[in-house]
């Protein structure tokens, strides 16, 4: 049974009692760990797309995931994704974004490889999920926490810490290393899918819909090409079924199923995907 819709200004609110602690926790070590360093690593760790899994499996390895770093929602992630899809059904848009929204956090079964050492595991998610930010340049106040920025020893770093870090002005978003988690996982893997033909706006909402300090907070105005002012179209307007579509309801999986599996393989093919 639906609760009933919470109001835009519930959701995102870090300052909730009983939450509040949990995800304080998991920014500080995300803020803390995240370093240019760090995400290279796992760029080599974990880009090896030699596990082979279905579109459907990925999404029923979700059911065993609660995302520490989400303050609006305690259900398993797959209800989220479908909540966000069906969204974009309602509203009638293209049958290739709301395949986006059925999949845009399946980048989170890096849990079922990853390690509490790197972030990546059930215990610690603080390399697998939450609000992104770019890492090799100075961390803006517009980030969650900002006060969290300073424990990054990154920014101790004189190579690190300015306003463009190891980037040359102007080199778009596309160059830059952004902290490690599920967006760009997912990207990555997608990209290495030999049948994906999701449209170049879809790529670009799965990479970016966690970059917050950037589609939101209007940071890292030195980096932007023409190129990305687009981009931030394309995930503003994803961000809407992303973020106000939680609400704690249940939905029949064969109807779920039925609607979507001929999405995914007009997109995606038919074969399983290499994680
Ligand atoms: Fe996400
Ligand atoms: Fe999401």
């Amino acid at each position: 049974m639906a609760t009933p819709a919470k109001e835009k200004k519930d959701f995102r609110n870090y300052d909730q009692g009983e939450i509040i602690a949990a995800v304080k926790e998991h920014y500080r070590k995300m803020r803390t760990r995240q370093t240019l360093d760090y995400v290279k690593r796992m760029k080599v760790k974990y880009l090896t797309y030699d596990k082979s899994m279905h579109i459907w499996d990925a999404m029923e390895k979700l059911n065993d995931l609660i995302d520490v770093s989400d303050p609006d929602i305690t259900l398993p992630n797959v209800h989220h994704l479908v909540q966000s899809a069906e969204a974009m059904r309602e509203e009638g848009r293209p049958d290739w974004m709301q395949l986006v929204g059925l999949i845009h956090d399946l980048g989170k079964v890096m849990y079922l490889w990853g390690s509490d050492d790197d972030g990546t595991s059930q215990a610690e998610q603080w390399g697998l999920v939450g609000d992104i930010f770019v890492v090799g340049a100075k961390f803006p106040e517009t980030c969650v926490y900002p006060e969290f920025n300073r424990l990054n020893s990154d920014m101790q770093d004189e190579r690190y810490n300015t306003d463009l870090g190891v980037y040359e002005e102007g080199c778009g978003l596309d160059n830059l290393h952004l902290a490690w988690g599920h967006d760009e996982y997912l990207y990555q893997v997608l990209k290495n899918h030999p049948d994906n033909k999701i449209p170049e706006a879809g790529m670009v909402m799965l990479r970016y819909h966690s970059f917050y300090p950037w589609h939101t907070g209007n940071s890292y105005g030195q980096f932007l090409t023409e190129k990305d002012k687009q981009y931030k179209v394309w995930v503003i307007d994803f961000n809407k079924y992303d973020l106000y579509t939680k609400r704690e309801e249940t939905f029949n999986p064969d109807k779920i199923k039925a609607y979507y599996q001929p999405i995914i393989e007009k997109y995606l093919g038919p074969e399983k995907i290499n994680w």
